[in-house]
């Protein structure tokens, strides 16, 4: 797929070189394209900041795999383009249509366990443990729910 800045990527490709976490990962195999987010005729963010965030999210995300451990991680959603976000009913202001929002799960840690590491780590953003994932965001300040 062709991200915003002009740079073409496939499922496998690494977010930034080195990351454990592919474009594959963050655009549901590559079928989810970019695309501003507008909101009332106003936009609220670019494409091309959507990557950043993805890309930078990335980095945060391959941080906190290997606080975990190390061991592989999958995610279950990363970006949402907002049709995609209104078809499954995520919030209006889901960190999913930011490319901050990732839920993800851990083939060592529980949810549970989890939460005991980002409760005093993750103050840049959200955490919830779900019963069978945790959902995790970079939205620039410190939420829980
Ligand atoms: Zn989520």
């Amino acid at each position: 797929m062709l991200l915003p800045s002009g740079n073409t990527v496939y499922s496998s490709t690494p977010i930034y070189p080195g990351s454990h976490f592919t474009w594959g990962e963050a655009t549901k195999n590559c079928t989810r394209q970019l695309e501003n987010l507008v909101i009332n005729g106003r936009l609220i963010i670019s494409a091309a900041a959507i990557e950043q965030n993805i890309i930078q999210t990335a980095r945060k995300m391959d941080r906190y795999r290997a606080q975990l451990g190390n061991y592989p991680i999958t995610v279950h959603s990363w970006y949402r383009p907002s049709g995609v976000n209104r078809s499954i009913g995520g919030s209006k202001g889901s960190r999913h249509l930011y490319g901050d929002g990732v839920d993800w799960v851990s083939h060592r840690y529980s949810p549970r366990q989890i939460a005991e590491i980002l409760e005093a780590n993750h103050d840049q953003g959200g955490y919830k443990a779900y019963n069978k994932f945790t959902h995790t965001d970079w939205r620039g300040y410190k939420v829980r729910w």
